[in-house]
């Protein structure tokens, strides 16, 4: 199936009661017993719901993967991951991470005995330096947020792989139209749905995609013992964003490229972070391994000033000032104050996220009305 006709299509089927050709949205808690122990596969809405289990069909056909789980949200996601391991195992991530994913890792599972070793993951030989006989997952994000750098999922699967350490990627910046860890080696993929799959700022979700079903079945368990779940009014706005993904990442792309050519010519602007340059550090694998290079990016002002970083960040008009990222409309954000202010200041400036970073989650208006926004804000 070619990419315009799998979102359209992924895990559709007209409802088997009344042919509905949208999924119904399944607002129950339980569903009634033909006798003790006889049901049509449906018992209770934390284990199943037929809105759910369409979009995890979808889920699963739109990242190549076998099976797919969702779940309330990108971090209740990574959450089920963690949860596979034990105290005393070790976890290899990135130094340059989602904030949020830094905070659950540090703050809720640090106590629980397990080890997160940060290294900069673009280079592999990082990540085999560190694998020890307690590895247990190595968790990796590509393009990262926010600095946009990319690591080459073939080659650390290539190192995992034959040493039984799982790999997962959070493949959120990127979505599945761009890129498809399971077909680099990947063992999970996880995605904040919330962002480019939901696609229009109206629903907080997560899910996770796997190709084995040993690992599907352990996380099933989880998402089903921690209760995690999504409601069955999120899983409808889901199913149904995902109908256009390729359509808006399309636009998406088309925008952030426009934007990232633009700012880099600009006189009063630094250094631009998007993977699509020829001078990005990661452009040959993203080349490789991205069908484009997305509608995320970020840049410093030339004078690396902090004060006009923020005069920027409250004129924009189109551009909202918020967190969150991948829907219709563009947002500008400050990573050191709004969405990475988990990450410790020492941290998060040694690893290139300064004071002055400005990012932008370019949207799908059109393209001269955002650089006529941008332009008049950095004057
Ligand atoms: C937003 C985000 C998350 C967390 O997802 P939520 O849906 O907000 O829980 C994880 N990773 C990345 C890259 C994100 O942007």
């Amino acid at each position: 199936m070619k990419e315009a006709t799998k979102y359209i299509h992924a895990g559709a089927e007209p409802d088997p009661s009344t042919g509905a050709i949208m999924t119904p949205i399944y607002q129950t808690s339980t569903y009634v017993q033909e006798a003790p122990g006889k049901n049509k596969g449906y018992e209770y809405a934390r284990s199943q719901n037929p809105t759910r289990t369409a979009l995890e069909k979808a889920f699963a056909v739109i990242e190549n993967a076998k099976y797919a789980l969702a779940f309330s949200s990108g971090v209740a996601a990574t959450d089920a991951v963690i949860k596979l391991l034990e105290p005393g195992d070790e976890v290899i991530c990135g130094n340059d991470m989602y904030g949020g994913t830094y905070r659950l890792f540090t703050k809720v599972f640090e106590k629980f005995g397990i080890k997160f070793i940060y290294v900069d993951t673009t280079k592999a030989s990082n990540i085999s330096a560190s694998i020890t006989g307690k590895t247990k997952l190595v968790w990796l994000e590509t393009p990262t947020n926010p600095l946009m750098n990319i690591t080459d999922i073939a080659s650390v699967a290539a190192l995992t792989k034959p040493k039984k350490i799982l790999l997962a990627v959070d493949n959120t910046f990127a979505s599945p139209y761009l890129q498809n860890p399971i077909d680099l080696g990947a063992d999970i993929v996880m995605h904040s749905v919330t962002k480019y799959l939901g696609g229009h700022s109206d629903v907080i979700q997560g899910s996770l995609m796997m190709d084995d079903l040993e690992l599907r079945d352990k996380l099933y368990f989880l998402q089903k013992s921690c209760g995690a779940v999504p409601g069955p009014m999120d899983c409808f706005l889901v199913l149904r964003g995902i109908k256009t993904l390729h359509v808006r990442m399309k636009a998406h792309c088309e925008n952030g490229a426009k934007i990232a050519h633009w700012l880099k010519k600009h006189p009063k602007v630094g250094k631009v972070y998007w993977p699509g340059f020829e001078d990005h550090p990661g452009y040959a694998i993203a080349k490789k391994q991205m069908r484009d290079f997305g509608g995320m990016l970020s840049f410093v002002l030339k004078n690396d000033s902090v004060q006009e970083a923020m005069k920027v960040l409250s004129s924009t008009k189109l551009f909202s000032l918020a967190e969150s990222l991948g829907g219709v409309e563009s947002l500008i954000n400050h990573p050191a104050s709004m969405t990475h202010a988990s990450i410790p200041k020492e941290e998060r400036i040694k690893n290139g996220l300064t004071d002055s970073l400005i990012r932008l989650s370019v949207g799908i208006e059109d393209a001269d009305d955002l650089i006529g926004d941008l332009a008049k804000a950095i004057g």
